[in-house]
């Protein structure tokens, strides 16, 4: 189940950033995913209130923000969202475009005090 080890990538980067906020005790943790890296976020969630139990960060939640899958069509610049991880641009057809969001995986903010 991947959503657990990246449930504890994010425990280990809070617990490594929170000195540097000078913040003793994290109450809210804001995540961006992107939809392409295909987490499933009650999953995540699970992981994580079970990983936390006995840590520092225990009663902390996970505020956790999908992003959609955005590309950006080379040959007419339309930029859309692509859903069922089809690339093809709706304007022209062309199947040649770039990500443009989709990947996230990143920590935004940290509350707390
Ligand atoms: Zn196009």
């Amino acid at each position: 189940m991947h959503e657990l080890s990246i449930a504890q990538n994010i425990i280990d980067a809070v617990q490594t950033a929170l000195p540097e906020h000078g913040l003793t005790r994290v109450e809210r943790i804001g995540v961006r995913i992107g939809t392409l890296s295909s987490v499933d976020p009650e999953a995540l969630t699970f992981g994580y209130q079970a990983l936390i139990a006995e840590t520092s960060l225990a009663g902390s939640v996970l505020a956790i923000e999908m992003i959609e899958t955005r590309a950006r069509c080379r040959r007419c610049r339309e930029e859309f969202v692509a859903t069922d991880f089809v690339f093809v641009c709706p304007k022209c057809e062309s199947s040649q475009c770039d990500l443009v969001s989709g990947q996230e995986l990143e920590i935004v903010y940290l509350e707390g005090e």
